[in-house]
């Protein structure tokens, strides 16, 4: 590590490791921090990525693909299943070796790149962001950079530091917590994704059961965080291995929380840019941010190398990239936010009700609206919400 660089990105996961591949690509001195000694790991993650979505990014590689998804299937707790195909290919991939396959191609795209570096502090002149502390070894270095990129995840302390307003209230955070099940074999499809609905099954989240193997998969929860009368996310999510997967193994252990807002109002100050879960760039429904971070990475560095380029990086020069946010995921991750909102609410025998429905349903071959008015006219109670569902709808197609 030197004194100084152009730009510094804190955090090797998907978002830092776009990030610092895109400054390195136009030329720029880059840095790309990361706090654990081995990027990618340990994986805090059920691991589901859109397949056109992560090839704008990396190249297709079978050492990091565990599944191919054909099929996504919703239950309720009576056992109704709704199947439907992904609205594009989806992959279950090894984040191990993706995110350091994803900072290994930032390397070869020129950014110097540094495990077993924590950031500890943010550095500051004339009230701009202008490098960080870095603990590496026991060692303390202050490293100066024009531009800072805050990829550090959704605890991060960067945005904080920056004084970015990053709490979300409680009713707006998701508690997760997933098991890598063993002595899978022949319980669980594997090129499908398995979504569990319900309130008393996962109040105001959802459970998953994603295949990893041909007998391991990660088996997960996200409750709301205000939710909590019945236990913590994993009390319900060994409740829920214990009824489905008796005589399972668990071969790891994730817990974790996950703001589930949309995106920060406010994501960059002077000098400084956060992106993917830094700056809540997750799906505010299923709480995926992979892909997502990537995009915002891509979009932040867009604006980010311009500014550098003019010599201003001031938060009035970097506040594009939160235009082109709202302007590509805004309306949508609304839509998603409002759908969760929904279902938090919604009577929990209305949602079972749905499913039940849904599951005799040829989705295959009806249109949406005809979906929506097949369930409509079985559950009246959800008119109260058809018009969040219509415009939902619409944004989404
Ligand atoms: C249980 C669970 C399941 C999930 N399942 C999915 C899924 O199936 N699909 C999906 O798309 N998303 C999923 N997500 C969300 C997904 O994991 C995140 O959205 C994604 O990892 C965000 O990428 P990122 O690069 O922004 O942050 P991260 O991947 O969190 O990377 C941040 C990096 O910054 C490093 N760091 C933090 N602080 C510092 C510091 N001070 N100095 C240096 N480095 C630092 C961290 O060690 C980490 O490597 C899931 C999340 C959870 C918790």
């Amino acid at each position: 590590m030197r004194e100084a660089y152009e730009v510094i990105v804190v955090g090797a996961g998907p978002a830092g490791s776009v990030a610092a591949r895109r400054a390195a690509e136009a030329g720029l001195d880059t840095l790309l921090i990361e706090k654990r000694q081995e990027i990618g790991a340990p994986v805090r993650c059920a691991e589901a990525v859109g397949a056109l979505a992560t090839q704008e990014f990396i190249d297709e590689d079978p050492r990091w693909i565990n599944a191919r998804i054909d099929y996504y299937s919703v239950s309720n707790r009576q056992g109704d299943r709704v199947v439907v195909p992904p609205t594009e290919p989806t992959w279950v991939v090894d984040r191990k070796v993706f995110d350091y396959e994803l900072a290994h191609v930032a390397n070869q795209a020129g950014a110097t790149v540094v495990t077993s570096a924590a950031a500890t502090g943010l550095l500051r002149e004339d009230g701009r962001a202008s490098g960080v502390t870095i603990k590496r070894f026991g060692k303390t270095r202050d490293v100066k950079a024009k531009l800072i990129i805050a990829a550090d995840g959704t605890e991060s302390q960067i945005a904080r530091w920056a004084g970015l307003k990053t709490v979300p209230p409680m009713a707006d955070y998701y508690s997760g917590a997933q098991y890598l099940l063993g002595n899978m074999a022949g319980r669980m499809e594997p090129n499908r994704c398995e979504y569990h609905v319900g309130m008393t099954m996962a109040p105001g989240g959802y459970l998953w059961v994603f295949p990893k193997s041909a007998d391991t998969a990660n088996v997960g929860i996200v409750i709301t965080s205000d939710k909590t009368a019945g236990g913590t996310a994993r009390d319900y999510l060994d409740r829920f291995v214990a009824e489905h997967y008796p005589g399972s193994s668990i071969l790891n252990v994730v817990v974790g929380g996950i703001p589930a807002t949309g995106a920060l109002k406010k994501m960059v100050t002077d000098g400084l840019m956060t992106v993917g879960d830094a700056a809540h760039q997750a799906d505010p429904l299923t709480a995926g941010g992979i892909n997502l971070g990537m995009y915002g990475a891509d979009m932040a560095l867009q604006v980010g190398i311009e500014a550098l380029r003019r010599g201003d990086v001031s938060a009035a020069a970097l506040q594009p990239y939160e235009k082109m946010w709202a302007e590509r995921f805004g309306k949508m991750h609304a839509a998603l936010y409002q759908i969760r909102k929904m279902m938090t609410q919604m009577n929990p025998d209305t949602l079972d009700g749905l499913i039940r429905t849904a599951s005799t349903l040829d989705l295959q071959s009806m249109t949406p609206g005809a979906v929506l008015m097949t369930l409509l006219k079985e559950y009246p109670v959800m008119l109260l919400q058809a018009r969040t569902l219509v415009t939902t709808g619409l944004i989404l197609k």
